[in-house]
């Protein structure tokens, strides 16, 4: 079959199969045979890997994972797209459809304690683009890296350090466990539909080790989600009001002085390290 990275062939296919497109799944199918090459090529994959995919569609960028590496774990929500998978994807034997929502799979059950080399590659669903990569992260799924198809804002919010606009709770999280780097901007119109937003090409290559030692890493998570809650605020304000964290306010003034940071200072200008302490200080 001739691939469906031809947007003739994903018209064909989406016709013969009557196929609807369907908003609240974030469904844009790839077009464009090149950004799946870079997608690929940034993921680096041998025929050693398993990869997990999020969200297959009908296929598109399944076909060329399913010739680059040993095995592909493909889960979809949408049931109607199975039909068209079985057909797209017939002649892959090392393909595997799960037909189930990505936020409720046991990942780690499903690619089973045997699974080496494992790799996270998708052209993700935007509208749950921050719990997939922080759900991957938190329960520990085993891959090197992730390497994935966001909104434009996103993959800038990721990438961002402090004192810069985009810096915020998801840059902290996403660099704890892993070193994001932007592979390419994607226009709107190598998608079918075209999405109305900017889209770019992450990949996180997990970290061996987190880049910061703290004691508490629940409770760090917790601080610099309090610290970005209210964006203009001072970072002790959004402590002290956090529901969540009962940290009086000379705790909060006293561990800033140690860390010779001013009362005013707010979330935006600390970096990860710093966050570490403060969580090391008030935790304490
Ligand atoms: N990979 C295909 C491509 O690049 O052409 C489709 C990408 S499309 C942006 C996102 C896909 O994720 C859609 O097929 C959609 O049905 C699927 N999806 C949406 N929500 C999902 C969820 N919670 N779990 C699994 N798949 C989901």
């Amino acid at each position: 079959m001739e691939k469906l990275s031809n947007p003739q062939v994903t018209i064909q296919t989406i016709k013969k199969f009557d196929f609807a497109f369907q908003k609240r799944f974030g469904q844009n199918f790839l077009i464009d045979g090149h950004v799946i090459e870079k997608i690929i090529k940034a993921a680096d994959i041998t025929k050693e890997d398993t990869i997990l995919e999020i969200g297959p569609g009908i296929g598109t960028m399944t076909q060329y994972l399913a010739e680059a590496a040993g095995k592909v774990y493909a889960v979809e929500i949408d049931k109607n797209l199975l039909p068209v998978l079985d057909e797209t994807l017939a002649e892959y034997s090392n393909v595997e459809v799960i037909n189930n929502d990505i936020l409720k799979v046991d990942i780690n059950e499903l690619l089973g304690p045997l699974a080496s080399n494992v790799k996270v590659v998708a052209n993700l669903p935007y509208y749950i683009t921050t719990p997939i990569i922080m759900g991957l992260f938190e329960n520990h799924i085993p891959a090197k890296s992730i390497t994935v198809m966001v909104q434009k804002e996103v993959a800038l919010r990721m990438q961002a350090g402090p004192g810069s606009k985009d810096y915020g709770a998801l840059s902290l999280a996403v660099q704890y466990y892993a070193q994001p780097y932007i592979v390419a901007n994607v226009p709107a119109n190598c998608f079918m539909p075209r999405p109305n937003v900017g889209s770019a090409v992450i990949r996180l290559t997990r970290w061996d080790n987190p880049p910061v030692q703290v004691k508490d890493e629940k409770l760090m998570f917790d601080l610099i989600r309090a610290s970005f809650n209210q964006r203009r605020k001072t970072l002790q304000n959004g402590i002290n009001n956090a529901p969540n964290l009962h940290f009086t306010k000379e705790q909060v003034v006293n561990a800033l002085k140690e860390m010779n940071l001013p009362e005013s200072v707010r979330g935006e200008a600390l970096t990860l390290e710093q966050f570490a302490t403060l969580s090391d200080l008030l935790g304490a």
